[in-house]
This record gives C-alpha cells, structure tokens and sequence, in this order.
C-alpha cells in the first residue's frame, strides 16, 4: 500500500508543461506519460513495433481496404454467428490444393528413386530434393518445453480453473486442457497437437490490471476462438498455410546473403539456380495471397464474435474497458523500467497496479483518440479497435455479465496469482536489464 501511495505523490509532483513543436501551444507534459497536443501532434496510430511476417503484412493491407465494408456487416448480429459459407469452402479447396501439391512432389520423388536404373540421374536429384521436403514439412503446433514450463497445476489454482472451466460451460465448449501464465502483456487461445487439445495463455501483467469484468471479458473473448470455427486456427488450414510460408521463405531467401561466385562454373550453376528459384518462388507468393483473401473474411469475424461473446460473459462495458486496458502496454513498459532502474525492489506487479491506477485523464484522452484513430490495430490479424468498439457498443444491448466473480472468489484467486508473481518478477526484470544495459554494436 505505502507504496502506492509513494508512486501517485511522485506522479503528482511532476507535472509539467511542454511546448507542442507544431501549434506551439503549451501542454501539459507529464515525465511517465507520452505528450500529446490536441493539435494532432504526438498521436499515432496504436501498432506493433517487430517487424511482420509477409502473412501478416498482406493481411494488414487487405485490411486497410476492406475493414471498413466488413464492420458494417458486422453490426448484424446474424452475421456474426458461425456457418457454412462459400469463402469457408474455398479456404478448405485452397488448403486441398497445397497439401496436394506437397503430397504429388514427395510421389513424384519416389517414382524417380523407383526408375534409377533406366534414369541414375533423376534418382540423384530426387534424394536432395526428399530431404529438402522433409526439412520444410508443416509441424503440427506443439507446447515448447519453456511454454508447458508456464502451465499452471489445477489444484494450486482451483478458483482459476473454475472461473474458466465457468466462462467456457457458458459458451458450451469443452473446458481448458492447461492455462497458461506468462510475463506477457497479452493473452491468446490456441489448440496444439494432433488431438487439438485446448490451451489458454494469460500473461500476468495485462490480467493483473483487469477489473473482474474485464477478467472474464477477457477469457471469454480467447475461449471464444475455440468456438467460432475460425478457419485460420483450423490444423488442416493452418498446415497449408505454413507450408507456403516455408516455400516462400526458402525459394526468396535463396542467393540473397550468399556472396556471388563469379568466375566459374560452379559459380554461374548458383546464380542461374537462384535466380530460378526466386522466378519460381511467385506461385507459393500468389497461393498466400489468395489464401489469405479467402480466409480474411473468415477471420475478421471470428474476431467480432470472440468479443461479442467476451461481451456476453463479462459486460459490455468490461468488454470495452478490456480493449481500453489493452493499450495500457506503454504504462507497462515504462513502470517497468522506472521499476528496473530504481533497483527493482518490491512488488513489481502492485506498483504496475498503482501506475494504471493513478494514469492521469489527459494520458486517458490520449488513448481514447488514439484508438478511435483508423490503423489502429492491436495485432495485424484483429480488426481495428475503433471497429471493435464501435460493433461492441452496437451489441451494447448485452450490458451485464454472465459470469460475476464474488467478492470471495476474487480474493482467492488473487491469491492463487500472487503464488507466481515472484517467478514472473525476475523474468520480467532480466529482460528489462537486457534491453536497458545492451551495449551497442559498432559497425566498422
Ligand atoms: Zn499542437
Ligand atoms: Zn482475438
């Protein structure tokens, strides 16, 4: 508690005024918060920094394009529900299409082993090019050793278990396999394994912030993709589409940071076969992009609907507050390095609590522009926020929650997520110091 209260009264006492360089009116400039001028100058659209795979960067212009058409779709409720469609069918056409592809290369290589007594050199050629296939192959998506490493035991989070095993009875879908508790300001859902087994990842400093509403938005909106048939999170989809991204990846990286052998013949025999493999690597390019029109619509709307259901089980109003929350990384970061610089001492996670807690109305004004702004966008593959809330206040005729958590159940399971606070501390606290002590690289 005391040291809350040191945190807000240093807050308090460092108010200053800036002057904006564009309008050069004078604003308030406050040192743990971004400035801002009513202006325009300072407010960007919100975007992930790390750069995006090329499945990411089609998506995200086909968005740009498109997002608009598909949220006024959206504000029908009917539409948002899950069904049959043709772009559905196209999607499992074009997944066909790819693993077919694969299939009749890996056939066509053992028919060349099968002849090498009439062709030696075909068989030659078929062996580096059935390792090469096995070495691309899609893996079936699995729980790296470090990620099982953060599932949480069900008897020591009982009350965890139960709010979510509650969230997903209501929503009718079979219960979570393991959740999930990392140092991410994040949350996701996935299915790993040949048997689809259900997972939830909560990272601990974006749900130790959440009100109980947003709580169970939250876990409503990720259980809600395990319900909505979204096509991109389907294995036979989702193997295809990795199968291209492999290809692409290997046909156009191919000559690129090799150093040109010139003069002889060894030499030419490498340009010529780079320069065809970067020719050839066009149809895995165009394959992705009609892949991802197909699935586009598909997922935009699983989407919508994973928050009209986060909706139905935490409130609308706990539904838009989560996506409000979810811009709160910036505080993250930077009470977190103000945490790291002073000696990381303490209880990080209460004075991250106390930081969004005591975020001035200015700074909430600033989030609330920024995300009403177009392109803003949490992660490249969920539509804009604005749209998000816009269609959240359309539904808004939801209002409560479903699923409450008693005082009592609150308690406990603050209880059960204090238990890893410490471990996640110290993750959390050596990033940081790697990233704040790295010494930078000098180039010659
Ligand atoms: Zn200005
Ligand atoms: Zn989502």
């Amino acid at each position: 508690m005391s040291a809350n209260i040191a945190l807000v009264q240093e807050n308090k006492s460092a108010v200053q005024t800036e002057q904006c360089p564009e309008c050069h009116s004078h604003v308030a400039a406050h040192p743990n918060f971004m400035s801002w001028c009513e202006c325009g100058w300072n407010l960007k659209p919100h975007r992930q920094e790390h750069a995006p795979s090329m499945f990411a960067s089609f998506y995200e212009r086909l968005g740009q394009r498109v997002g608009k058409q598909l949220l006024s779709d959206m504000e029908v409720l009917e539409h948002l529900m899950p069904k049959p469609s043709k772009t559905k069918l196209f999607t499992i056409v074009m997944a066909t299409v790819v693993h077919a592809i694969s299939l009749a290369m890996v056939l066509l290589c053992l028919f060349a082993l099968s002849i090498y007594r009439e062709y030696p050199v075909l068989a030659i050629l078929a062996v580096p090019m059935l390792i090469l296939l096995w070495t691309q192959r899609p893996r079936i998506p699995k729980l790296s050793k470090d990620e099982k490493r953060d599932i949480v035991p069900r008897e020591q989070f009982p009350s965890l278990y139960a709010f979510s095993d509650q969230i997903a009875d209501y929503l009718h879908m079979p219960h979570f396999e393991g959740i999930l508790i990392d140092e991410e300001f994040n949350a996701s859902y996935r299915q790993v394994g040949l048997k689809q087994k259900r997972y939830l990842t909560l990272g601990l400093p974006l749900f130790s912030i959440l009100s109980p509403a947003e709580k169970a938005a939250l876990i409503g909106h990720e259980a809600g993709h395990g319900i909505n048939g979204d096509s991109t999170r389907n294995l036979y989809t989702f193997t295809a589409i990795i199968t291209l991204e492999n290809w692409f990846r290997l046909l156009a990286s191919r000559g690129e940071d090799e150093v040109l052998v010139e003069g002889n013949l060894f030499g030419l025999v490498s340009n010529v076969v780079g320069m065809l493999m970067r020719m050839v690597s066009f149809i895995p390019q165009l394959l992705i992009k009609l892949f991802i029109h197909s699935i586009y619509y598909e997922s935009q709307k699983a989407e919508y609907m994973a928050d009209y259901l986060g909706a139905k089980v935490g409130g609308t109003e706990g539904a838009i507050g989560l996506s409000r929350k979810m811009f709160c990384e910036t505080t993250f970061v930077l009470s977190g390095q103000r945490f790291v610089l002073r000696g990381a001492k303490g209880n990080y996670f209460d004075e991250l609590k106390a930081a969004v807690g005591s975020i001035p109305p200015r700074e909430i004004e600033r989030i609330r522009r920024v995300e009403m702004m177009e392109g803003s966008t949490l992660d490249r593959t969920h539509p804009p926020t604005a749209y998000r809330i816009q269609t959240l206040q359309h539904h808004a005729q939801l209002a409560p929650g479903a699923i409450q958590l008693t005082g009592e159940q609150l308690k406990q399971l603050e209880r059960e997520l204090s238990a890893v606070e410490a471990k996640l501390q110290e993750r959390l606290v050596n990033l940081l110091k790697e990233k704040l002590y790295k010494k930078p690289i000098h180039q010659g």
